[in-house]
């Protein structure tokens, strides 16, 4: 076998086997295959696609190519995973929630990709937070705590860390088998029993159309059931931010209200409706009406808000010490009329640009900037009202510009959208 062999074959629409595509994952990952050959490859799969078949060989030679956590007979392991939106904090309650509700979490978690931040820079803002943890680590706070959530190490999928950031310099990201493979060969090395993804569509989201968050929520679906991890996808909105806050420290305070029974109702209702899907699929609930109870339960005791405390204490953080918050200044509404519509990946990106996330690799992130809405879409507002606050350590009339101008007004209210637009599974379950 060699790889132009592959290439050929893939460029020609030939279904590889099992064997090559392991072959040549095995090859790449220990350095033998040239990032330039597995460039003409990925591209090969860009244009030509793949069958399920080499999707599921795919992933499965990418989580074999580092060493996925096993664990011994005890709670069940569950995991979310988001494709990403701007204000999207679910996953630092979700955790605390679940590990409360008698599940184990062990969520392996990322930074910032685009104009949406990550959980691991949210969670940094918390003094002395830890997301470096060793595997060893990760056994010990899930055993004392429940839940954990960190970075990948190099015993994560290795493959895929070397394979993603070759594909984001050869515009071959957006492939839906080649991200299928990317984001189940992680989530599937936590040794989950079960999974539930939050796919989102629209302008804040990396799928801009419902019909292609679908195509990419039935493949992830597919081949994680294929994998033998019961999961489920739901298509939810981001065609406005989700939640009030956007920026590091801004979405800790947000997920803490949350964690409190308080919070924004669209932030809080997605983090509980993900939440309840897991208690669902992991068997602990059988109606999603119980299931709802049992967390809003854990919510208003303060159970879920404690075990949150706990994990930060595990992780190193305290959560006693506050980061330093930028100064606030309110910008208020050009005209009266409805919130129609918010730019929201603009507003990701005016974020990075007062230093909420990074513009190149290793740039230090300023857990203190970043937004804060004040009216929800389809809120009426009068000339003059404050509609949002812009956290920054400097005055900047262009960026106040650019807040401004993503928010759309209308004299007519908007038609509403639902959070949840639908949910995606595989009616054949779970196989293996
Ligand atoms: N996120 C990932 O982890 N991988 C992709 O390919 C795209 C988004």
């Amino acid at each position: 076998m060699n790889v132009a062999q592959l290439i050929t074959a893939k460029r020609d629409g030939r279904e590889l086997t099992a064997g090559e595509i392991r072959w040549l994952v095995q090859g790449y990952a220990a350095e033998r295959i040239p990032d330039y050959q597995m460039a003409a490859w990925a591209m090969a799969v860009y244009f030509r696609g793949m069958t399920e078949t080499e999707t599921v060989a795919l992933t499965q030679a990418m989580l074999e190519s580092g060493q996925p956590l096993a664990w011994p007979k005890g709670r069940p392991k569950v995991d979310k995973h988001s494709t990403g939106g701007i204000g999207d904090k679910t996953s630092i309650p979700l955790a605390p929630i679940l590990a409360t509700c008698g599940l184990d979490v062990p969520m392996i978690s990322g930074r910032g990709l685009g104009a949406t931040g990550g959980t691991l820079d949210k969670l940094e803002a918390i003094p002395g937070f830890r997301t470096d943890l060793s595997v060893g680590e990760i056994r010990k706070v899930i055993a004392e705590v429940g839940c954990v959530i960190t970075g990948a190490s190099a015993e994560i999928a290795p493959a895929d860390k070397r394979l993603y950031s070759l594909r984001d310099v050869t515009a071959t990201v957006p492939s839906i088998p080649l991200i299928t493979a990317s984001i189940l060969s992680k989530k599937l090395s936590e040794g989950l029993d079960a999974l539930v993804l939050d796919v989102k569509w629209g302008s804040g989201a990396f799928m801009k159309s419902r019909a292609d968050a679908r195509q990419l929520a039935e493949s992830l679906v597919r081949v994680a059931n294929l994998l033998g991890v019961r999961t489920r996808a739901l298509i939810t909105n981001m065609n406005r931010p989700l939640g009030r806050m956007i920026g590091n420290g801004l979405e800790i305070d947000e997920s803490l209200e949350i964690l409190a029974g308080l919070g924004p109702e669209d932030s809080r209702e997605l983090t509980i409706r993900l939440a309840a899907e897991l208690l669902l699929l992991s068997g602990m609930d059988e109606q999603l009406g119980s299931a709802r109870n049992r967390i809003a339960q854990v919510l208003d005791s303060g159970e879920a808000r404690e075990r949150f405390v706990q994990m930060v204490r595990a992780q190193g953080g305290d959560l006693t010490r506050d980061y330093s918050r930028a100064t606030p200044r309110e910008l208020r509404a050009p005209r009266s009329g409805f919130l129609a519509a918010v730019d929201g990946e603009e507003l990701g990106f005016v974020v990075i640009e007062l230093g909420g996330g990074r513009k190149v690799l290793g740039d230090k992130v300023d857990p203190g900037v970043g937004i804060e809405m004040l009216c929800e879409t389809g809120q009426h507002v009068r000339a003059g009202e404050p509609v949002v606050r812009v956290y920054a350590r400097n005055q900047d009339s262009l960026i106040d510009q650019r807040v401004l101008a993503a928010l759309t007004w209308s004299s007519d209210p908007p038609v509403s959208e639902p959070l949840v637009a639908e949910v995606i599974d595989d009616p054949a379950g779970v196989r293996k």
